[in-house]
């Protein structure tokens, strides 16, 4: 679906969380006025489309209700003329009550993305969320029982959390059964007071290969329960890439981690002989990012050949014996 975003960096946030600063993470410092937004879709928004207008980067329910109804007024038109299917918020789990939900659906919001960030109470604590999991929890099933499509965020990788704790939170995450998830591996930003722990030496986020294996594990386990994970690490961004100064990012993280999927199975496929073949589709994240994975499997085993066919179906391995399913065969915790 085709997503219209409009950031309010901070806006209506109640305080600054532990790892935050919107401001710096995007390239989009300043909160645009309601009119500014309205002038904007006006020459973003196609004729038809079924799209969604989308307010990322603060806490739009906790925004003045005047300044919301502001911004969902500019928004809601275009439903009625068809330009667009609905509109999506981005909150926080305990800014959501009956009456702000009644007040959305009539707006028109058709999808509320809600930070969880961790389903464990120590982890939320260190991280100065000021919520529980169990406000999660609430809001989550409050959202799904007004008719919402929700999204759960979730932040491996902060103060307290480990793996075990990131694959917990996530399976809370699952057990809730939201629409999608975003996952996004803790990573130290300038200005934020994370990065004052970071530099007393009180806080080291994941290395890169720890989070993309990480991220491996969390993304087979969603493909297994049928949650879709719509976006894994932080989008690309200039502004973002100044002001990062230390942990796992990448501009290509969701390629990386789906390679390190491949690299499992292509490994494990090993028994089963060593000429494989895959969708056209698939060759890039087998082969992974800047051919990684060929380096990796020539090492292992200099005859292992992939090749491409388009009648292997999408995220499958063809062998000389037989086919097998990416997220069937895959083991979670191996490489
Ligand atoms: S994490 Fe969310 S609630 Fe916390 S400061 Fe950032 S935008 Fe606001």
């Amino acid at each position: 679906m085709k997503i219209y975003p409009v950031f309010i960096p901070h806006a209506g946030c109640p305080h600054r969380c532990l790892f935050c600063a919107q401001d710096r993470s995007t390239s989009h410092a300043d909160v645009p006025s309601a009119e500014a937004v309205g002038t904007w879709l006006e020459t973003v928004l196609p004729e038809q489309g079924d799209g969604e207008i989308a307010f990322y980067g603060g806490t739009f329910t906790s925004l003045p209700e005047e300044q919301q109804t502001l911004y969902l007024d500019s928004a809601t038109c275009h439903i009625a003329s068809g330009r667009v299917s609905g509109i999506r918020i981005s909150t926080r789990p305990d800014a959501l009550d009956a009456r702000t939900l009644a007040r959305l659906s009539d707006a028109g919001v058709t999808t509320v993305e809600i930070g969880c960030q961790s389903f464990n109470d120590a982890v939320l604590i260190n991280s100065k969320r000021g919520h529980t999991a169990v406000d999660s929890v609430r809001s989550v099933q409050a959202c799904q029982v007004a008719g919402f499509q929700v999204g759960i965020q979730l932040m491996p990788g902060l103060p307290g959390g480990d793996g075990e704790e990131a694959i917990r939170s996530l399976q809370q995450a699952i057990d809730l059964k939201p629409s999608f998830l975003r996952i996004y591996p803790t990573v130290v930003v300038e200005g934020t007071e994370l990065a004052e722990h970071w530099r007393a030496g009180d806080f080291t986020p994941w290395s890169l290969d720890q989070a993309i294996d990480l991220c491996a594990d969390m993304l087979l386990r969603c493909r297994k329960h049928g949650v879709p994970i719509i976006r894994l690490g932080l989008q690309s961004d200039p502004q973002l890439e100044e002001n990062l100064l230390d942990g796992p990012y990448h501009p290509a993280f969701g390629q990386l981690v789906r390679s390190r999927l491949w690299r499992r199975a292509l490994s494990h496929a090993g028994r089963h002989g060593n000429n494989f073949t895959v969708n056209p589709s698939d060759l890039s994240d087998a082969l992974g990012h800047r051919g990684e994975n060929r380096e990796w499997l020539k090492q292992a085993d200099p005859h292992i050949t992939i090749s491409v066919d388009q009648s292997v179906a999408r995220e499958s391995l063809r062998t000389s014996e037989v086919d097998l399913q990416l997220f069937d065969f895959n083991v979670q915790g191996g490489h």
